[in-house]
């Protein structure tokens, strides 16, 4: 490690109500030097960064990004070796679909110090707000991230779909907007349930947040109806009719 060189953060900022930022994240953004973000932490959060820190937007969350990963790889590089502290602020955890794990690797090629600031993932707290534990004792004791592809243009979406239609645990799906209805259609095509409920959340801990219930076979055409847009994180299993039981909880701050 050079002794001239900077220090990276890579620092998750949880689902989008600022007080599900950790007190780590808080205290690292508010005396940051550098702040590369991208738009996911939400309005409230990138709102909240402290005037004399240099800005630097990387990115949309939907599609079209303003830096490819390695352009921003170079941006984190070059103000760490300027001498800069940089916090790298990411939406929800750094290291779950995040590709945090991609920029600490190229920090260390380099020779950068760098530290992990856990978040509170969307793949838990989005369903929680949502009134969706995702484990539950009497309907799952198992939970499987995946990533649903927000990109269209990818004709193999690389899941393995039988593992995945025969999983009887809670599927908890990121970035899957686009390809709801292929993946639907998947998981009934190699054998699950039309019936399972799935949800679909829009903005889960924000004040406009937004929950889509159904089933495997209707959720696509509700989606569509009601113009579902990322980011949204969909729940397909039993844990999902616990909506209408614990109901949903939106943001206690008002931002
Ligand atoms: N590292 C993030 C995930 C990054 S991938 C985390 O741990 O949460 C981006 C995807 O995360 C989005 O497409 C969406 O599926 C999900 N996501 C993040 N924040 C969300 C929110 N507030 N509401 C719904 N989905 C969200």
């Amino acid at each position: 490690m050079s002794g001239n060189y900077g220090k990276v953060y890579l620092v998750g900022s949880g689902p989008g109500d600022p007080e599900l930022l950790t007190l780590k994240a808080r205290r690292l953004i508010d005396s940051a030097e550098v702040i590369v973000f991208d738009q996911l932490p939400g309005k409230a959060i990138l709102g909240s960064m402290p005037e004399s820190a240099e800005k630097i937007d990387v990115g949309k969350y939907a599609g079209n990004h303003m830096m490819t990963q390695s352009e921003i790889n170079k941006v984190l590089v070059q103000k760490a070796k300027e001498g800069k502290n940089v916090v790298r602020l990411k939406g929800g955890d750094p290291y779950v679909f995040g590709r945090g794990g991609e920029e600490a690797e190229v920090l260390v090629a380099e020779g950068i110090e760098f530290e992990i600031v856990p978040g509170i993932t969307s793949a838990i707290a989005v369903p929680a707000y949502a009134g969706i534990p995702v484990t539950h004792r009497e309907s799952t004791s198992m939970v499987t991230f995946i990533t649903g592809h927000e990109d269209p243009t990818k004709e193999e979406s690389g899941l393995d779909w039988e593992t995945l239609a025969k999983f009887e645990g809670t599927l908890v799906v990121f970035m899957g907007v686009k390809m709801l209805r292929r993946n639907t259609e998947e998981l009934m095509k190699h054998g699950k349930n039309p019936k399972t409920p799935v949800a679909v959340i829009e903005r889960g801990t924000r004040p406009d947040q937004r929950v889509t219930v159904g089933t495997l076979e209707n959720i696509a055409n509700l989606a569509e109806e009601r113009k579902v847009k990322a980011p949204a994180i969909t729940v397909v299993g039993d844990v999902v009719n616990l909506h209408n039981i614990l109901g949903e909880q939106h943001t206690g701050t008002d931002f």
